[in-house]
C-alpha cells in the first residue's frame, strides 16, 4: 500500500523496546479498551507487545501484522493452545476481512509508518461494525518539537529531526529519511479526525505522551514523577497536541451498536484480492473465485505477492 516499497519489518528495529512509553500505552488501553468484545485486531501487533488487555477483554482475537518473525513471537507468548486467537500475515491496506465483522481494532504506532492513512483508515471503517471501536496511536504532526526544529533548520541550515515538508503548510511533515523506505509520516490531528469523519468514524477522545515527559523519566524516580503527574493534568486538553509527540485516538464507528453472530475465523474472512469467502483446508486458505493462501506453523499469510514456496 505504500506505492510498492513496503518497508522492511522483519528489521529488528521495529521492535521497539520502550519500558516508559509500554508502561504509559498500558495504561492509556487499560482506559480506552472497551470491557467486552466479540472480535478483536490488532492490526500491525508486531510482536505482541501490547495485546495483552486486547486477550483479556475480548472473546476472540486475532493478531495481524507484515512481519513473520514478530508474528511467531507474538503466536508464542499469545496462542497457548486457545483457539479462540489467530495469526494473520497482511498488508494492513488489504484486510483479509469481511465489512462489518470486528468490534474492535487496535493499532499502536502504525499509521506513521504509512504514506496514504487514508487507505488503512477507510479499512478500519469497512471491517468494524456500527458502535465499533478503533484505537490508534501514532505520532503528531501538531508537536511543537517538529515546529521548533522546523524553524531551527531553516536558520541554521541543519537537519534536524530529517524533517522534510514544512510543518506550516499543513501538509504531511516527512522525517528520518534514511533509509529511505522507513520514512515517518506525522499526521496532524485535524487531517486524521476529518479524514476519519468521512469515513464513518467518530472521534472520541485522545490521550498523548512522549517528548519532554520520556527524557524526565531517565532522570530519577523523582523526576518521573513530577512529569507524569504534569503529562496526567494535561490529558483530553487541547494543548496536549502540541506538547506531546505521540497520541492515542479513539474513534467509534457510526450507527447503532450490533453483535456479530460470526463464531469462527472462516466466517470472517474475505480475500484480500476479491473479496469473496476464504476456505480453511489443510495447508492452505483459497478464496471462491480461487486465489490461494499459504497456512503454515498456524499462521495463514495473505500477504499478496509473496513467494509461496
Ligand atoms: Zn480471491
Amino acid at each position: 500500500m505504500d506505492g510498492g516499497s513496503i518497508p522492511d519489518y522483519e528489521d529488528p528495529d521495529f521492535t521497539i523496546n520502550d519500558p516508559y512509553g509500554t508502561e504509559f500505552e498500558l495504561s492509556v488501553l487499560e482506559r480506552s479498551v472497551p470491557k467486552h468484545n466479540r472480535w478483536a485486531l490488532d492490526a500491525g501487533c508486531g510482536y505482541g507487545r501490547l495485546s495483552e488487555i486486547i486477550c483479556e477483554r475480548s472473546d476472540r482475537v486475532i493478531f495481524l501484522d507484515y512481519s513473520l518473525s514478530n508474528l511467531r513471537r507474538a503466536k508464542e507468548k499469545y496462542y497457548l493452545g486457545e483457539s479462540n486467537r489467530y495469526f494473520i500475515l497482511a498488508d494492513i491496506g488489504k484486510l483479509p476481512l469481511k465489512d462489518g465483522s470486528l468490534n474492535l481494532i487496535t493499532s499502536i504506532r502504525v499509521l506513521h509508518h504509512l504514506s496514504t492513512p487514508e487507505i488503512y483508515i477507510s479499512e478500519f471503517s469497512r471491517c468494524l461494525v456500527p458502535g465499533g471501536y478503533a484505537i490508534l496511536s501514532f505520532n503528531s504532526g501538531d508537536n511543537a518539537a517538529i515546529l521548533l526544529s522546523f524553524i531551527i533548520n531553516r536558520i541554521l541550515g541543519t537537519n534536524l529531526m530529517g524533517i522534510g515538508f514544512n510543518p506550516l503548510s499543513g501538509k504531511t511533515v516527512m522525517a528520518g529519511n534514511s533509509p529511505p523506505n522507513r520514512r515517518i509520516y506525522f499526521y496532524r490531528y485535524g487531517h486524521i479526525i476529518r479524514t476519519a469523519r468521512s469515513m464513518d468514524l467518530r472521534y472520541i477522545i485522545a490521550h498523548y505522551h512522549g517528548g519532554i515527559s520520556d527524557s524526565a523519566s531517565r532522570h530519577g524516580a523523582i523526576v518521573s514523577n513530577i512529569s507524569r503527574r504534569a503529562e496526567n493534568a494535561v490529558f483530553g486538553k487541547k494543548i496536549s497536541r502540541y506538547l506531546f509527540p505521540n497520541s492515542y485516538m479513539v474513534f467509534s464507528k457510526s450507527g447503532s451498536i450490533e453483535s456479530g453472530e460470526h463464531e469462527d475465523l472462516e466466517d470472517i474472512l474475505a480475500c484480500p484480492i476479491c473479496r469473496t469467502d476464504i476456505r480453511l483446508s489443510g495447508y492452505k486458505a483459497t478464496c471462491t473465485t480461487g486465489h490461494s493462501f499459504p497456512l503454515r506453523e498456524g499462521i495463514i499469510d495473505f500477504r499478496i505477492g509473496m513467494p509461496s514456496a
